[in-house]
């Protein structure tokens, strides 16, 4: 691990862009002795003032019983999906395999009934396309045993899925309020599911 100083030159020898997206995109996953090197670097700079405050934002991060009322809010909020409010919302991995080996995978945040109906269509997917592969024959039977265990700890997935939606939203979450956090979900999921497929 770097030392004060030796982080401290590393920064110094960044250009403005690269400040500006570590201060933007990993400020959150700093080490907490790194931050004050880092806004240093943005105020000998000169460099927008705005991404100190970002910054505050995006480390000022919810734990105890604030983490739990989000949880809550989450868990009860309106489907991005359906706009149901009647089913639970919950975290869902969604992931399957598909024509030329290729593999799709997604953390969404959608009711109960979306996030079976999105499951239901990948099982489908890989039962079909999945055989349209070189690996297939293994491939495929492996997906539905890791399904079935998968299976058993549902509940927790769900749990780390929100819990890191969280987390990488802390900034987001502190400046648009919670009132806002469904729209927060939906750009989420929105960009899960651009992830597209990858071929591997
Ligand atoms: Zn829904």
């Amino acid at each position: 691990m770097l030392t004060k100083e030796e982080l401290e030159a590393v920064y110094k020898k960044f250009d403005d862009d690269k400040i500006v997206k570590l201060a933007m995109d990993e400020s959150k996953s700093l080490r907490e002795d790194a931050v004050p090197i880092l806004e240093q670097e943005i105020i000998r700079r000169n460099l927008d003032d705005k991404l100190l405050e970002w910054i505050k934002w995006e480390r000022n991060f919810f734990k105890g019983a604030e983490l739990e009322s989000i949880k809550a809010v989450i868990k009860n909020s309106q489907c991005t999906e359906c706009g149901g409010k009647d089913s639970e919302i919950k975290g869902f991995n969604i992931h399957y395999y598909s024509m030329f080996d290729s593999t799709f995978d997604a953390n969404i945040i959608v009711c109960e009934r979306c996030g079976k109906r999105a499951r239901k269509k990948s099982y489908i997917k890989t039962a079909t396309l999945g055989w349209i592969s070189f690996y297939g024959i293994i491939s495929v039977p492996l997906y539905f045993i890791g399904e079935i265990i998968a299976s058993f700890s549902r509940e927790n997935t769900s749990k780390e899925i929100i819990e890191s939606f969280i987390f990488e939203n802390t900034g987001l979450i502190r400046e648009y309020g919670i009132e806002n956090i469904r729209d927060l979900i939906y750009n989420s999921n929105l960009v899960q599911m651009k992830s597209d497929e990858i071929t591997e």
